[in-house]
């Protein structure tokens, strides 16, 4: 399985070549301590999609991804400042957005999109998935 930090590390270099201003911001040193290694493939899988997307269809100018811990999830937030293009049930088909939120709903975490400004993707995960 791919390690969050690898995927931090080709996102922040995928976002370098398309010009796209990022950051990184984990809540504290100890957020992705302990976590298990599922739960942290799951997420990795996720920044993958999200950066991707944000390269192929947003025209943002940047980037912002948040690691934070709510009770016993995880959240990360990718949000970026430019324009969502889908059209009414982009989450009921294809492979990107649609199988992430499969994907995440079949370990009891859950996929939020919030387009009124950029788009943001609200990813959230249980920190131990069993
Ligand atoms: P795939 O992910 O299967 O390669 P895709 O990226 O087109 O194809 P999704 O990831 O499901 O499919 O996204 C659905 C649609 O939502 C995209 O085609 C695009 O129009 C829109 N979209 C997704 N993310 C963004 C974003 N960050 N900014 C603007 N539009 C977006
Ligand atoms: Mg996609």
């Amino acid at each position: 399985g791919l390690r969050l930090k690898d995927e931090r590390t080709l996102s922040a270099q995928l976002l370098k070549a398309a010009h796209i201003a990022w950051g990184w911001h984990e809540e504290d040193k100890d957020v992705l301590t302990n976590v298990n290694l599922i739960t942290e493939n799951i997420l990795a899988m996720c920044l993958k999609e999200a950066i991707t997307n944000v390269v192929k269809h947003s025209n943002a100018t940047t980037c912002e991804v948040y690691i934070q811990s709510k009770n016993d999830e995880l959240v990360m937030i990718v949000r970026d400042n430019g324009t969502f293009k889908a059209q009414e049930n982009y989450l009921e088909k294809g492979n990107g957005l649609a199988g992430m939120k499969e994907r995440l709903e079949f370990v009891n975490g859950s996929l939020a999109v919030d387009t009124t400004e950029g788009t943001e993707l609200s990813i959230q995960v249980p920190y131990d998935i069993k």
